[in-house]
C-alpha cells in the first residue's frame, strides 16, 4: 500500500451511497504533509510533462492544487462553482453535477487565467463518475489550452469516470484506485 492508501485505511470511512468521507486528512481538516507526498508523487508522474498551470475545481480541489503548484512551480486556477447562469462573455463556463450534492452547478473560469498557451494540469481530491473532470476539460477546450494531464487524490474505481476519462486519451494519474469499498465492515480494497 502506498502513503495515500495507508492513510485512506486508517481514517477513511465508508458512508451509504458510495461516498467515501475523508474529513479528517483532505476534505476538511487538511493534512499538509500528506498534501506535500502528495505533491511530490504527482511531480513524478508527470516529470516528463510541460506543465505551467494547476486548475483545479472548489473547494476540495484547492488545498491539494495549492500544494502541488509548489512542486509544478505553477499558478493555481480553480473552477467557481456559480448557481446563477452567467451570460458575461468573459466567462468559460461549462455545467458540472455534484457527486456528493446531487445537484446541478455552473462552473466558471475567467478568460483572463486560461488561454491558448496554456498547457495544464488538472487535479482534484476525487474521481466518481467523471462529472468534475468533464467540465474543466470542457473549460480547457474552450480555452484553446492543452491538458497535459489528470492528478486524481482518490480515483472510485468502481465507478465509470476513470474508465471514460482514460478511453478518451488523457493521462491520469490516479494515487489511490479503490475497487471496493462497504459500507456495512467498513472494508476498503484497492486497486494492485
Ligand atoms: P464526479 O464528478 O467524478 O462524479 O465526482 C467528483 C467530485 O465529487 C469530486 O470533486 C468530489 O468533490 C466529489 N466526490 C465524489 N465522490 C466522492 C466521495 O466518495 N467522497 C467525497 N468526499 N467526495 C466525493
Amino acid at each position: 500500500m502506498n502513503f495515500l492508501e495507508e492513510r485512506i485505511q486508517k481514517d477513511g470511512i465508508v458512508k451509504e451511497g458510495n461516498v467515501l468521507k475523508v474529513d479528517s486528512f483532505l476534505n476538511h481538516q487538511m493534512d499538509i504533509e500528506l498534501f506535500k507526498q502528495m505533491g511530490e508523487e504527482w511531480k513524478k508522474r508527470f516529470a516528463d510533462a510541460n506543465i505551467n498551470k494547476i486548475l483545479t475545481i472548489e473547494a476540495s480541489g484547492i488545498g491539494i492544487a495549492c500544494v502541488a503548484s509548489d512542486y509544478f512551480k505553477a499558478p493555481v486556477v480553480f473552477a467557481k462553482k456559480s448557481k446563477s447562469i452567467n451570460i458575461e462573455g468573459d466567462m468559460y463556463i461549462a455545467e458540472v453535477e455534484s457527486f456528493t450534492h446531487k445537484c446541478k452547478n455552473q462552473v466558471i473560469v475567467s478568460k483572463k487565467f486560461l488561454g491558448p498557451d496554456d498547457h495544464v494540469l488538472i487535479i482534484d481530491d476525487f474521481l466518481a463518475n467523471g462529472c468534475a473532470l468533464q467540465g474543466l476539460i470542457s473549460i480547457i477546450a474552450q480555452a484553446g489550452a492543452t491538458v497535459e494531464g489528470i492528478g486524481i487524490a482518490i480515483e472510485k474505481g468502481f465507478q465509470s469516470g476513470g474508465r471514460v476519462i482514460r478511453n478518451l486519451g488523457y493521462r491520469l494519474e490516479s494515487l489511490a484506485i479503490v475497487d471496493s469499498m462497504d459500507a456495512e465492515t467498513g472494508q476498503i480494497t484497492f486497486r494492485q
